[in-house]
């Protein structure tokens, strides 16, 4: 597919998500890189962005709850290039209801070439990358070539 560019500002859009069993983890993280995360805009599934918001004062752009569409939402976002990064601690252990929505969010989360942390050791990596601070050009796939091909 034909590649064009887009410039992830300074001040990212970042999606915050947690399965149940991991949502203690996320907060915990959260509230270790509070002060770094208050300097972008941040996402959440419903009833993380509540949990979180709640525990931590950061204000926090909810989407409905992750099993009644949340992730279809934040999908959506990533898709119209409106979010930079993506914090997804998903449960490797438990199955969940919504799983094919949480394919479906890795999967469009790859296809636009976004950062995406699974578990707390890659979110350490992405919050201390110099990138989070700057304006960073990612590759993305040039919708117009590929609508042009098709049409
Ligand atoms: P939740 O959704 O934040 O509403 O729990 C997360 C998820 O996708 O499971």
């Amino acid at each position: 597919m034909k590649k064009t560019t887009r410039i992830m500002p300074k001040h990212k859009h970042i999606a915050l998500v947690a399965h149940d069993n991991y949502k203690p983890e996320l907060l915990r993280w959260v509230n270790e890189y509070k002060e770094k995360l208050k300097r972008h805009a941040l996402y959440a599934t419903g009833t993380t962005g509540a949990m979180l918001s709640k525990a931590t004062g950061l204000t926090i752009k909810s989407m409905i709850s992750g099993p009644m569409g949340g992730d279809q939402q934040l999908g959506a976002l990533i898709s119209e290039g409106k979010i930079d990064l993506l914090i997804f601690f998903w449960d490797p252990l438990n199955s969940v209801p919504h799983d094919p929505d949480v394919k479906a969010l890795l999967r469009i989360a790859s296809v636009w070439n976004i950062p995406v942390a699974a578990n707390r050791a890659t979110a350490n990596f992405l919050i201390a990358s110099d990138l989070i601070e700057s304006e960073v050009c990612i590759e993305i796939p040039d919708y117009q070539a590929y609508l042009s091909e098709r049409t």
